[in-house]
């Protein structure tokens, strides 16, 4: 098995407003998963993306990393693709290596390798508004990539989309994750999405974050339509709805 990126010892999380969160959250992250948190809204996948993302601090417990260097370099992806509007494609991608100092001619081969990557190489110039829903959040997965991160958090990216365009991006993504060999840990309430992409689906129930199930998926499992119609993607689907199910049977 491969060894922990980072890990979460026994993290709670209260708000401010007094809401809890999580409670005593155990997990580790693996380095190359695509592990998926996958659970009702407000079971607190969200909040521990950002414990991870360092945008949000546990109130109790701690988070390890074995490599403090790669907690510098994280890409970020949320639903929203939040692309500056008044900039062009390149330069929203630009955007955090010109925040690390980098110049637009110094960055442009790494900024036309991250768009080569999401299919948007023809819409360097292009502005926000002129793109699609899909095309947007290509281009804010370009800006994730751009920086070469080792670790990839992704909170619902593609909840927005219609089913279409979703599908197109999940096997984008599992072609992007081949070529990078990144690890990504990715947040989302649909089952489908959860079994096409991940290597293992940690499911979260209510209340506080409960971990209630585990499923580990061959990581060797060729992901493409084929396998969205095989009896394995389908008992993935079932063992995940029959945890989500219970869960929610427990808490009601
Ligand atoms: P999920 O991502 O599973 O939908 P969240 O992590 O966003 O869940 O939220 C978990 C719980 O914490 C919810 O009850 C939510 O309302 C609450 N919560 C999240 N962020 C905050 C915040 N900044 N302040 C207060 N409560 C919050």
């Amino acid at each position: 098995m491969s060894h922990a990126l980072l890990s979460l010892h026994a993290v709670s999380k209260t708000f401010p407003n007094g809401v809890t969160a999580l409670t005593g959250l155990d997990l580790d992250v693996r380095e190359g998963e695509t592990l998926t948190l996958l659970g009702p809204s407000g079971c607190g996948k969200s909040t521990v993306l950002r414990l991870i993302a360092g945008l949000a601090r546990p109130t109790v417990g701690a988070i390890t990393w074995a490599n403090p260097m790669a907690r510098k370099n994280l890409g970020v992806v949320f639903q929203d693709p939040t692309l500056l509007p008044w900039a062009n494609v390149f330069d929203n991608v630009w955007l955090p290596l010109r925040l690390a100092g980098v110049s637009r001619a110094t960055a442009e081969p790494r900024i036309k390798e991250a768009l080569a990557r999401v299919g948007l190489s023809d819409f360097a110039n292009a502005l926000p508004r002129e793109l699609s829903g899909g095309m947007k959040m290509r281009c804010a997965i370009a800006r994730a990539l751009v920086t070469n991160p080792s670790l990839i958090l992704m909170d619902e990216p593609f909840a927005a989309l219609d089913e279409v365009t979703r599908f197109k991006l999940n096997d984008d993504l599992v072609a992007l994750k081949r070529d990078l060999r990144a690890t990504i840990v990715f947040v989302t309430h649909s089952i489908y999405e959860s079994a096409f992409l991940s290597t293992r689906i940690v499911v979260m129930s209510k209340p506080r974050g409960r971990i209630v199930e585990e499923i580990d998926i061959d990581p060797a499992l060729v992901r493409d339509a084929e396998f969205r119609m095989s009896s394995t993607f389908s008992d993935i689907c079932r063992r995940a709805s029959r945890a989500l199910r219970e869960a929610t049977g427990e808490a009601a």
